[in-house]
């Protein structure tokens, strides 16, 4: 029996993706081979790669004089990439200035990271309420080299409802837990990046969008693997690429097609996230976390409302496990903050949204 997933990644994916990953896995596109097994050279492979990109960049509407590139390393790679091809300096010379947003484990950890080849400053912070909220009126200084935030926070399930004015500085947005959810502007940013594990594929690859004026620009010293210029001149084959992640994300390219697209899947999304929050707003047992100005659209993060933190625990605890034994699998909150996770990524159907809030309410019931 499949279950409904709601990890926060690895993630659910589209049941037919995997199905047509299936039928292929012997024999893809009649080359008798399994796209596990092709060269990243050869002739059978340069088709997906460029069909991947070409989807991502149709449904994205990337503009052309943005780089698409398929990496390794996951999303937390990005947070030292970032700083040496944007801002590090070669050896002796003083630090240059970067900002960043507090808004979360993942950005405090990205922040952290690019503290050893930048200044770090951070220009705004939720910390002092749990991340619960984006603050408002972020923006970056005219000296700074970029600007990071990280778009939709998946720990807390927070999204950023607007952009911090960063004029000509370069805004970065880890996207990881959100790309592809709504429509984004590409051209307002200098750098997007996600780890394909939540909306885009398996684990192992990671996207990096990035504005050609940016690369080009990492100090001598910087490692070879971990230069954009090398691997944006290379089209991401300086060395073998996560070949069949790259397929498996242009099947989910594909699915995304079939469904109609960004404006289909937004509004499907929207759909999902008002059912569950509506239904959490009303429930006098669990109590949504976040601001509701600042609520993620994949990442729904929730408690009971008892006081004892014992019982609390138990009553999650129990929750976890009910759930889990009915078929909703994944749906504790990361280790770090504990309480309870509803991630919802494109791939979850609203019928496994709706299967959730019926064991709530039978759950609440049971307490
Ligand atoms: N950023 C965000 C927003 C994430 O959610 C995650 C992982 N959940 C990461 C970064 C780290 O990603 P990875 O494990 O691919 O390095």
């Amino acid at each position: 029996m499949r279950v409904y997933n709601f990890s926060s990644g690895p993630a659910t994916l589209p049941l037919s993706v995997l199905e047509k990953a299936k039928d292929e896995m012997l024999d893809a596109n009649g080359t008798g081979q399994s796209v596990m097994e092709m060269s990243h050279r050869s002739g059978d492979f340069k088709p997906i790669i460029e069909k991947t990109e070409g989807s991502l960049r149709e449904l994205m509407e990337i503009p052309s004089n943005y780089k698409v590139l398929f990496l390794q390393g996951g999303a937390s790679l990005q947070f030292s990439m970032v700083p040496l091809n944007l801002a590090a300096v070669e050896i002796g010379v003083p630090k240059k200035k970067a900002s960043f947003i507090e808004t979360g484990i993942w950005a405090q950890k990205a922040a952290e990271e690019a503290g050893k080849y930048v200044e770090v400053i951070i220009r705004a912070s939720s910390k002092d309420r749990s991340f619960s909220y984006i603050p408002q009126g972020a923006e970056a200084d005219t000296a700074d080299a970029y600007c990071h935030i990280t778009l939709n926070n998946t720990i807390v399930g927070t999204r950023w409802p607007y952009l911090p004015k960063t004029g000509s500085v370069p805004l970065v947005a880890d996207i990881s837990s959100c790309i592809l959810s709504e429509p984004l502007d590409v051209s307002k940013f200098g750098v997007l990046y996600a780890g394909a594990q939540k909306n885009l594929g398996p684990a192992g690859t990671t996207v990096v969008i990035i504005r050609e004026d940016l690369i080009g620009h990492a100090p001598s010293w910087t490692p070879n693997l971990l230069r954009y210029d090398i691997h944006a001149a290379e089209g991401s084959l300086f060395n073998t690429p996560p070949c069949y992640g790259i397929y498996i994300i242009g099947l989910v390219l594909d699915w995304l097609k079939e469904q109609g697209g960004l404006k289909v899947i937004t509004a499907l999304n929207q759909e999902k996230t008002e059912l569950l929050y509506s239904y959490l707003d009303n429930s006098k047992h669990f109590f949504p976390l976040v601001e509701k100005s600042s609520r993620s659209l994949m990442n729904i993060c929730f408690i009971s409302r008892e006081k004892d933190p014992e019982i609390r625990k138990t009553i999650e605890n129990r929750f976890v496990k009910e759930a889990a034994s009915v078929g909703l699998v994944n749906l504790a909150g990361h280790k770090l903050v504990g309480g309870l996770r509803a991630s919802i990524y494109n791939a979850m159907p609203i019928e496994g949204v709706k299967a959730l809030i019926a064991f709530m309410e039978k759950f609440e019931k049971s307490l």
